[in-house]
């Protein structure tokens, strides 16, 4: 038989196998080890990318933050080197690149977002010279780190795209990173920094918005909102903004950079965008509470690809998988599902060096921290957390399906 007409069978597939999917795979077969579990991923390592931040802060080793797939593919699950071309959920299956056919018993949807690079006319050319860097990209992240340490004063700008992105605290992390090494070098005085984002806020949790105005205003981080980056000039080091005026009429605003730091637009994956399993707005359609499909009961989906409207982070996926496991095996046992996520999320909001504030919310922006500290004040102990606690916790609980239930509650009484 040739691969094109070969037809597989496997009681559950995942695909995807990044932090949803290599999640939710072993918490599954923790479950019920006889599981028959295949993980669709044509990538050969997985990435712990909430540290790309602190690499492109020069704070990290990029090699510390993956790891070869094989080596995170739990005990007991297939790891099927490919990738899936289209999804056809009216025949229960999904169709690989190479043609072959998987058919399933339940399927897990876990693609992540797509980086649309080349929504910014001139930037896939642009990056990775002149001073043009990105956190977002295993493959650009060191260049950040790069630029900050060849940067000797001018104007550093940090671009924002209008959501959806994944992290949203991530574009300005290293804003504020960068402004904290220039201080130590004594590069202050004659550095400018710019956030530019073409969102309306600074931050989707209106809570959150003026502690981190105050950190922005004490870093010297000027803040310009609603202007969206349409254009890198890497020749001449020039980034171009649109905005809409007062009048309702868009314009074009020019500025001149030394170095700039850009989160790329962001937005549904393709292969989800044309299937039936799209929303209106391209991301798998699920119940905001059970992680199921609204129209296929089949399948389930977490993580940056679907549309459960949560601020999309590794943190939110720690919290998704244990319902999605929970119902996806009740599912398939024929009962109703039963467990409900909250919209937990969370966002590490570096505000220098050795100084983290964690927003931790749910759905309708309730801030639900989960340790008893001030969720709006930045602290050395957050610090730790993030850069030394919680890659640890990733790579040896999470990923390994083991993740206890530790409880967030919401910071004012309702
Ligand atoms: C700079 C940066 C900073 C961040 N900081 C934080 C942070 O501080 N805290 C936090 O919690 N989160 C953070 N995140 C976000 C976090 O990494 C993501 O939200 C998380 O990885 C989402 O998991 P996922 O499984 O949905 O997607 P991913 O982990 O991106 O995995 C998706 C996988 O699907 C695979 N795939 C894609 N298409 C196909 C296909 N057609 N067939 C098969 N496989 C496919 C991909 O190869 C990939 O391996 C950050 C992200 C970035 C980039």
């Amino acid at each position: 038989m040739n691969s094109q007409s070969e037809t597989l069978r496997h009681q559950v597939v995942i695909v995807g196998g990044g932090t949803a999917g290599i999640t939710v795979a072993a918490a599954l077969l923790r479950r019920q080890p006889s599981l028959d579990v295949v993980i669709v991923e044509p990538a050969e390592r997985h990435y712990y990318q909430p540290a790309f931040t602190l690499v492109g802060g020069g704070t990290y080793d990029l090699s510390r933050t993956s790891k070869p797939l094989r080596e995170v593919v739990p005990k007991g699950a297939t790891w099927l080197q490919a990738s899936v071309a289209t999804f056809e959920p009216d025949a229960d299956a999904v169709r690989l690149e190479d043609g072959r056919r998987l058919h399933y018993d339940a399927l897990v949807v876990a693609v992540g977002i797509k980086l649309d690079w080349g929504r910014v006319e001139g930037l896939v050319e642009a990056l990775g010279t002149q001073g043009v860097c990105s956190n977002y990209s295993a493959d650009s992240v060191a260049y950040t780190w790069e630029c900050l340490q060849a940067f000797r004063g001018g104007n550093a700008i940090f671009t924002q795209p209008p959501p959806p992105l994944k992290c949203a605290g991530a574009p300005q992390k290293i804003a504020y990173l960068a402004a904290d090494h220039l201080r130590r070098q004594g590069l202050e005085a004659q550095s400018t920094l710019k956030f530019y984002s073409g969102g309306g806020a600074l931050f989707s949790v209106p809570d959150f918005v003026p502690p981190l105005e105050r950190v922005a205003r004490d870093h010297g981080v000027e803040v310009t909102l609603s202007h969206d980056l349409v254009a890198v000039d890497g020749e001449r080091q020039v980034a171009t903004f649109v905005t809409t005026g007062a009048d309702g009429a868009s314009r074009r605003v020019e500025q001149p950079f030394d170095l700039l730091h850009v989160t790329p637009h962001q937005c549904a994956p393709d292969v989800i965008r044309e299937s039936p399993l799209a929303d209106a707005a391209g991301w798998v359609e699920v119940d905001k509470a059970t992680t199921q499909h609204v129209r296929y009961p089949k399948v389930f989906s977490l993580g940056d690809a679907s549309s459960l409207p949560t601020s999309k982070t590794a943190a939110a996926v720690r919290k998704q998988a244990p319902v999605t496991v929970n119902n996806l095996l009740a599912q398939m046992a024929g009962q109703e599902p039963t467990a409900s996520y909250d919209g937990y999320t969370s966002c590490p909001l570096v505000t220098a060096y050795g100084k983290v504030m964690i927003a931790e919310f749910v759905y309708g922006g309730v801030v639900t921290p989960t340790l008893p500290l001030d969720p709006f004040k930045a602290s050395r102990f957050y610090w730790v957390v993030k850069k030394h606690l919680l890659p640890s916790f990733y790579w040896g609980t999470m990923l390994k399906g083991k993740a206890p239930d530790i409880a967030h509650k919401p910071l004012k009484a309702s």
